[in-house]
């Protein structure tokens, strides 16, 4: 047996994926003479704050990266990267056939909802854009091993949607928008500079105004009411939502859109759901929309419609989980008995944390799981925060939750029996040969220099 695995019963778990959460919860299992294996499906395990964040949150980034790297060099935690479960390694098997005292799911939301148009599928990539890889495009098209999809940023886009991810859509439209003019007039200007100072401040520092670059913009439809966007949540108490609070809520979400909509030029159009496909010559062409009402927080459709045509239209309607074969699904969630600590009826031994349950668009789960990000911190991932001061941290809340529960799993391993020496080992034998495998020397350090991109 390798000298590194215990000589006496030791509970070993597999965490699966190795991002915020994951790595939150194998460095707490670490800290509690806990052995866990965290697999991920990419090289890096950076999930959401690599590839969703929009990369102008460079300082944010690299902090976050740092506590996951932190996280996953402690002792007894094992990483195994480039391993998807569900392709590579069979969920069913992993769980039951491993030997593992239990399986973590800690694997996020990377499955864009669908936009709700019969039909709407079949132009993807002919005129229909989804969020997830149009944000991961956009965070790695400079690298030179970015081998994945490429999109355009045309002027005039269309955005359906109305949380957070949809406004880093809008932003990214309009920044590549407006580069791209000052470009033409022989002006170089840094896109993550203009995220940072705004469009009409660095264009006034060129004695312009955002009218003169001939610009239509971009715009977000919106199905509820601008007050209704969901970028401020009320308390998770019923008791504590008094009007007096709500009108509260509701002020400070005009407060933060109008700030994003004058600092980046996009436009929201409340009240407004995508109804019906606008098609030429076989490509999505823009989209018919059907106004809404709210009606005791109910979106009522009415009889009015009106046209739009945009250049492309993306949709970021919210993330939920990607399908894992062996995991029961209902509806477009992961089918959980246990919604705190996202158990599996099929699967006793299985836990799940992060955005995994609690994905955007995930209504039910997100109010099991609310966590409220500060107001300072949705500033700083709008960008209308104070441009010297980002030290909020949006992300703490999403630690502190996957923190929480994974002191209720350790708590829930008590019952279970742990590993003997000889299953940990049966166990390393498997984790080291896909390690192998994949070119992974059990040295995360070297590894991770290895996969950056350049
Ligand atoms: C637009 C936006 C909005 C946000 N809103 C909030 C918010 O409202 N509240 C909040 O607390 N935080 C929010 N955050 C902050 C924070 O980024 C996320 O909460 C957090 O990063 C999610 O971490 P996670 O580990 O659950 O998921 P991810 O970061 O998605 O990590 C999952 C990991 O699992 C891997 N994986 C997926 N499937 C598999 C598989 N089958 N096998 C192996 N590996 C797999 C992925 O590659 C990834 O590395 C937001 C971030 C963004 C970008």
């Amino acid at each position: 047996m390798s000298s590194d695995l215990p000589d006496t019963p030791t509970h070993c778990v597999a965490i699966v994926g190795g991002a915020v959460a994951g790595a939150e919860v194998a460095a707490h299992l670490a800290d509690h003479g806990v052995i866990s294996v965290v697999i991920e499906q990419n090289p890096r395990p950076y999930g959401k704050i690599e590839d969703g964040l929009p990369r102008w949150h460079h300082a944010l980034r690299e902090k976050e990266y740092g506590r996951i790297r932190e996280n996953l060099s402690r002792p007894r935690v094992h990483y195994l990267p480039s391993t998807r479960v569900g392709k590579d390694v069979d969920f069913a098997e992993l769980s039951a056939g491993w030997g593992f005292s239990a399986v973590v799911l800690a694997c996020g939301a990377w499955k864009d909802r669908s936009l709700p148009i019969e039909g709407a599928e079949q132009f993807v990539g002919k005129g229909l854009v989804y969020q997830n890889p149009f944000v991961i495009w956009f965070n790695h098209k400079e690298e030179a091993s970015y081998d994945g999809p490429v999109f355009e940023t045309p002027d005039g886009g269309i955005v359906v949607g109305g949380g957070l991810a949809s406004i880093d859509v809008a932003k990214i439209l309009m920044l590549e928008s407006v580069q791209a003019k000052l470009v033409e007039r022989g002006l170089e200007i840094d896109l993550i500079d203009l995220e940072l100072k705004g469009i009409p401040k660095t264009l006034a520092a060129h004695g312009l105004a955002y009218e003169d670059l001939g610009l239509e913009g971009c715009t977000i439809f919106y199905r509820r009411g601008l007050d209704d966007m969901p970028l401020v949540s009320p308390p998770d108490d019923p008791d504590l939502c008094t009007p007096e609070r709500m009108e509260k809520v509701k002020k400070s979400r005009r407060r933060l859109l109008e700030k994003a909509t004058n600092k980046y030029r996009f436009e929201v159009v409340s009240n407004s759901a995508p109804d019906a496909l606008i098609v030429e010559d076989d490509r999505l062409v823009g989209l018919i929309f059907r106004r809404t009402r709210i009606e005791g927080g109910r979106v009522i459709p009415t009889d009015e419609t009106f046209e739009k045509r945009g250049s492309c239209v993306i949709s970021s309607i919210g993330s939920i989980p990607e399908p894992i074969r062996g995991i029961d699904m209902k509806g477009e969630l992961f089918e959980f008995t246990d919604w705190d600590l996202g158990r599996l009826e099929a699967f006793p031994n299985v836990f799940s944390v992060g955005n995994v349950v609690t994905g955007k668009g995930n209504v039910a789960a997100s109010r099991k799981h609310a966590s409220h990000i500060a107001e300072d911190a949705l500033e700083v991932f709008l960008g209308v925060d104070d441009e010297d001061d980002r030290d909020a941290d949006p992300v703490n809340a999403a630690s502190e939750r996957a923190r929480r529960t994974a002191r209720e799993i350790a708590r829930e391993l008590i019952d279970i029996e742990p590993a003997s020496p000889e299953r940990v080992a049966e166990i390393f034998e498997k984790v080291r040969a896909r390690q192998r495998a994949v070119g992974y020397t059990g040295d995360l350090a070297t590894w991770l220099e290895k996969v950056t991109p350049a």
